[in-house]
Formats: C-alpha cells, structure tokens, sequence
C-alpha cells in the first residue's frame, strides 16, 4: 500500500523505548487491526485476544490486564520489525477480511447494510467518498455563485465542499469568526459530548486533541485550522447578517439582504442559497416576570460575559440541561454560594471518560500506525449508531408506560437510576430531587462523569427544583416565596429551536413567507428541501437534529453531499430551480411525524423538552435511523424535484 493513503500513518523512526510508552496509552482493540494492516496477518484477530464487549465511549477496549499486555508485547515486535523493514505495507486486506475485522473489533456482527456506509466514513482506501465532482464547464460553474449563512461546522463544510466542485461562493456569517455554536458557547465546562476522535469531519481527522472530548476553545480552533488548510476564510464575510433572502422567478436567482457590524447593507445575487444557521444559535430567555430588574451582572450561557469575576460571588444558574449541567460543576468550587435552578431532572449517560486526556501514546498511534485513527472512529461511531434508536422506540405492549416506553427503556430506567443512587449517597434529599419522572432518554441524555453530583453535594451549592416566582433587583423569588439573593444571574435556559431560519425574512415563490409556510411546524424533505423554495438548502434544518447518536458532523456530510449533487444536477439538466414537489415532501413529513409519534422524545410524561414546540410536537429530530438517512442522502432522486429550466417557456416544466 502506498504512503499516498494519507490514513497510512507516518514513517516510524522512534526507538523500541518510546513506542512501548506509547502502547501503554492506546485502545487495544484498535491497535490490534492495525497490526493487521501493517502485518497482513489475519490470525491475530482469530485468537484468544480478543474484546469481550464494546461500550460507547471507550478508550482502552474491554479485555483483561493481562491480555492487554500480551497484545502490547504482539505489537512491540510487529511494530519494531515494520519499522526496520522499511515502513512497507502489505498488501491491504481484502473486503472480507475488513468486515471480519469491522465485526471483531465491535463484538457483533455488522449487517450488510452497514459495510458501506461504514467504509465511506472510514476512508480505509485514503478515498473521500462523499466529495461530489461538478463537471459542468467552468463559465457555467461560475455562474452559479451560491450564498452560504452561516459558518459553524456545517456553513464551513458546504465551503469546502463548493470549494472542490468548483462553485463560487460566499459565506455570512454574523459572528467575528469560525465555528458557530463552537465559537458562541465559551461558558467555562463547555465541551462536546461525542468522542471527538469521531466529532470531526471524516475527511479532516485530528491527531491533536488532547481531551476525549474536548473543550470548546480546542474545538474551535480545530474549526479555524479547518478552515485555514483549505483557504475558505477569503470568501467569509464576518460580522455580517443576512437580513432577507427573496427569489426571483425572473432571473431564477436569490436576492439576499446582509449587513455589517457598521449597518451597512448590500445585496448579493445568489443562484441557491445554503442554510447552515443551526438550530441552537438563539437564546432563548426564560419569562420570568422582573426578569429586567435585577442589579447584578446577568447573562445567557451563549453570550457568557467573561468581564464579569464570578469568583468569590453568589451565583444562580437558571436552567439545568446540558449547558447548566457543564456550568455548574466548572464554577462550584470557585464561587461563594451556587444556587441551581432546575425545572426538570435530567437522566445522565454513565461516561467515566467525559474529562479524560489523551495520553500521549494515543497521539503517536494516531499519526504512526497505520489505520488507527480510522478503526479508532469507527469504535466510535458503531456504539452511538443506530441501537439507541430501536431502544428509543415505544413498546405498545409494554405495561408500565407510566415509567419507560419498553422493557429496554426500563433497563436503561434502572441502569441510570442505579447510577445517580450511588453517587447521592445518603442523601436522600437531594435524591429525591435529581431522579427524573420521566422515561429515560426522553429528553437529551447527558453525559456524566459523576462531576454534576459531586458539585451539587457541595457545602456551597443548592439545588431549587421549584418554579420562579419572579426576579427583583437582588435576586430570585420561588414559588413557594423563598427569596434567593445573588450577585450574578446565569440563564442556561437554551435556545429558540423550533424558528428555524429566524429572524431573517425568506420569501420564496409567488411571495410565500417561509416563516409564514411554517409556522410553529418547520418541515423540509430530508430536512433540507422546501416547497415554493426553491435553490434553497437547509443544513441542519428541521427534522435532523440526533437525539439517538451519531453526530452532527456526520449528516452535515451527508446533506451538503446532497445539496452539492443537487447543484450538480441543475448545472448538468441546465435547470434554472428546483423544488420538492409538494406531495413527496407532504408524505415524508406526515411518514416523520408518524415515526416520531412512536419514539421516546414525545412521551406525554415530558412537559418540557426543546424537542418539542407549544403544543408538544416535534419537529427538531430525525427519528431516522443512520444508514437510512445516509441512503436516501447519498444523490438525490429529481422524481422528487419540479425542476424549472429557462426555456421553452420558463413555466412549462411539469408540476
Ligand atoms: P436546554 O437543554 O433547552 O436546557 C434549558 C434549561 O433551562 C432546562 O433545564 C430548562 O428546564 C430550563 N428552562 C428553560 N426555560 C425555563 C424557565 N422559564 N424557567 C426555568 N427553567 C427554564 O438548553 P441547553 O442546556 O443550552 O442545551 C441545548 C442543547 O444544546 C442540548 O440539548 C444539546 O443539544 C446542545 N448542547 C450540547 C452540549 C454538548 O455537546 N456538550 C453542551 C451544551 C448544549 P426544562 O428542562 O424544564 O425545560
């Protein structure tokens, strides 16, 4: 295998003495297969040594101390005889041997409809699948400039990816730089709950991160390196909104309102137009009646005032979701007093890694061994992928609906249960208030380390799970009249999810307000598309927000493939629109709403979930499963699509 894969690891030249440092550090499991890959022998997975489980979130693979060594040893050898031979690789393994490997090394087998999906995201080829080539000529390209708003990591990709089709470009973005919710959420704990060695684009991998999950400003710089390599800064416009975005049937074209931090406006002409907003960029503040009186400094989570000392301080945070749940822990034990404001319990994901650094070994492995970073992904990606979905679903027959949805959504009851037991101790007080009523994963599971208890058994923290009467100048006032005086107010109250696109105005064809077509019930077909819009793309738009695994890296991928293989296709059909046509996005939406009636998120016991809008509907998640999602985005089918073309008449084509 050539040393043109990039995914083939860098040439080693250390000494016996430092690779077996670094050994000390890696998942076993995973340097197993790449002792494979640079050996050719398939009998080292055929053995005793082998994982006895699979768990989300791991890091050094289920097996006994003593088989860990005895695979350290294994590799020792084979690493010190690939060294001195050369770095050669063998010849790679054959597609069987990869689905062995793949069902080795998760302790299951991997069904067929997977294989795919699971190569393309691993790259063991060194090949980016998910690129989309444009082979219109170069004056048709470049008369097709696209506007992308937005550019956290979906805004970014569609960059990238417009960038290699050859497709001019801008990005709005209203913030001073890269990142979006990585860049706006600098509120001290802030890191990401999937394993970041997978919460990366599959075509950038990172050596770097020096945290299982890393913290925000790890994260953002990783967006800001991104987007460096691949020169996407020069077509960003910063501190820019866009104010409107209106079609015009004449010139089949995008007429976008921005302006800049200093109030100036413009409008650029766009061909299509690429959503990558988000749909947790706007805060969300809670109405709490003298909310607006309060003396002391008072900020959202998002919009943290880093001005402000909170040490040595009385400090209330409103709102205990995942923002609050990361807050919270960073700040005991710097402040004078922490008052927690907690509306509704959270079930908590048992995640011994949450805080854990990467030991220095597992970033040599991941630059030297060869494929080891790619299995690594997918040792992550296979846990969150697709299972919590079956075990989000409800069982009608299942009794006990009262408590969980089935009798797996009961073991996960007990499980999760079990785990926020052991850590209240005996305090049955504070028990009494952390264990949720709710079906588990019924609301946004978060991930513990058991860092939120620790902090809420505090001799300084309080925890209120009582209602806000209202707020005055010095403080919050309970329900039940308990007047609690602080110095500071944090509102981690969350964000205006279900006003997708808000506050900008879209006006689409015959003068259709998308905020008017929507309403409180946002739909696009595949989450991306919309009737009476059309060259109009959504990323992350409604209906894809995972609440079961994967991430979100994952379907941006999948959905600017297919936004970039609609471009292509409107170039190629030398369309002027396109569109969904209103019954094939009229059945996906009420197949989605049918799906999503069947799943845990909208069990009537869960009064307050941002997955749900007013009347308890949801439209912010995908209730499909991954390989689904992935198979229905990979090119689109223009049967779904009224696609216009300029002529003979504008209007003839079929509707
Ligand atoms: P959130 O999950 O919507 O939580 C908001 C919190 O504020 C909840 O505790 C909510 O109570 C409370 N609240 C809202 N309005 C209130 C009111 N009027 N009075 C009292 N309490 C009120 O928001 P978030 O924590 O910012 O998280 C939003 C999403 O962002 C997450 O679900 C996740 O997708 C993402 N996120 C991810 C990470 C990460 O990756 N680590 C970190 C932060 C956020 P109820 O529960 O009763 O509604």
């Amino acid at each position: 295998m050539s040393r043109e894969n990039p995914h083939a690891g860098l040439a080693i030249t250390d000494d016996d003495a430092t690779i077996a440092a670094a050994l000390e550090d890696v998942s076993i499991p995973t340097l197993m297969l790449s002792l494979v890959h640079m050996t050719g022998d398939a009998s080292l997975i055929r053995g005793e040594l082998k994982p006895q489980g699979l768990f989300l979130n791991e890091v050094q693979g289920y097996m006994s101390e003593d088989d860990k060594a005895a695979v350290r040893r294994i590799a020792l050898g084979a690493i010190r005889a690939y060294r001195d031979g050369g770095c050669r690789l063998p010849a790679p393994p054959g597609p069987d041997l990869i689905r062995e490997m793949m069902s080795w090394l998760v302790c299951e087998p991997v069904p067929d409809e997977y294989v795919p999906m699971m190569l393309e995201e691993m790259e063991l080829d060194g090949a980016d699948a998910r690129r989309v080539a444009i082979d219109a000529g170069s004056s048709a390209r470049a008369a097709f400039p696209v506007v992308v708003i937005g550019c956290g990591q979906s805004g970014l990709l569609a960059g990238i990816r417009l960038r290699e089709a050859g497709i001019p470009f801008t990005i709005i973005e209203k913030n001073p730089d890269v990142g979006g919710t990585w860049f706006e959420n600098s509120y001290p704990g802030c890191r990401v709950d999937v394993g970041n060695h997978f919460y990366c684009y599959s075509f950038e991998p990172s050596d770097q991160w020096t945290e299982y999950f890393a913290r925000q400003p790890e994260i953002q710089s990783y967006f800001s390196d991104v987007m460096h390599r691949h020169g996407i800064e020069r077509d960003i416009r910063w501190n820019t909104e866009v104010v409107s975005a209106r079609w015009n049937d004449d010139s089949s074209s995008w007429q976008v309102a921005i302006r800049s931090a200093d109030e100036t406006e413009e409008t650029l002409s766009a061909r299509a137009v690429i959503s990558a907003v988000g749909q947790l960029n706007r805060p969300n503040l809670p109405d709490i009646p003298g909310i607006e009186t309060f003396a002391g400094p008072s900020f959202h989570s998002a919009r943290w005032d880093h001005s402000v000392d909170y040490r040595a301080k009385r400090v209330a945070v409103v709102g205990a979701g995942a923002s609050g749940f990361q807050i919270v822990p960073t700040i005991a034990p710097d402040v004078a007093a922490l008052t927690v404001f907690q509306r509704t319990a959270q079930w908590m994901f048992p995640n011994p890694n949450y805080h854990e650094k990467v030991g220095p070994g597992v970033q040599w492995a991941m630059r030297h061994l060869p494929f080891y970073g790619r299995w690594y992904r997918f040792l992550l990606f296979w846990p969150g992928c697709d299972g919590g979905l079956a075990a989000a679903r409800v069982d009608p027959e299942w009794p006990h609906q009262d408590r969980a949805v089935s009798a797996t959504n009961d073991i996960t009851r007990e499980l999760f249960t079990a785990w926020i037991t052991e850590q209240a101790g005996d305090d049955t007080e504070l028990l009494a208030k952390v264990v949720p009523d709710y079906p588990a994963t019924g609301k946004r599971t978060l991930q513990d380390n058991g860092s939120w208890l620790r902090a809420l058994r505090r001799p300084n923290v309080e925890l209120v799970r009582e209602g806000i009467d209202h707020i005055d100048a010095h403080g919050l006032v309970t329900m039940s009249g308990v007047r609690h005086d602080v110095d500071i107010i944090v509102y981690a109250t969350g964000f205006q999810a279900n006003r997708f696109l808000w506050p900008m105005e879209i006006v689409g064809r015959d003068e259709t307000v998308l905020s008017d077509q929507w309403g409180d019930e946002p739909s696009a077909y595949l989450g991306i598309t919309v009737p009476n819009f059309p060259n109009l793309f959504c990323m992350y738009g409604p209906g894809t927000n995972l609440a079961h695994g994967g991430s979100l890296i994952f379907h941006s991928e999948c959905q600017i493939r297919y936004i970039t293989g609609c471009i292509k296709a409107l170039l190629a059909g030398e369309h002027e629109s396109m569109e969904p046509r209103p019954e094939v996005h009229d059945e996906y939406y009420a197949r989605m709403q049918r799906e999503l009636d069947g799943l845990v998120w909208s069990h009537p016991s869960i009064e307050h979930s941002w997955f749900k809008n007013k009347q308890g509907r949801i439209h912010v998640l995908s209730p499909w499963r991954l390989v689904d999602y992935w198979t229905w985005t990979r090119a689109p089918d223009l049967d779904d699509f009224v696609m216009r073309s300029a002529s003979p008449p504008r209007r003839s084509a079929s509707r």
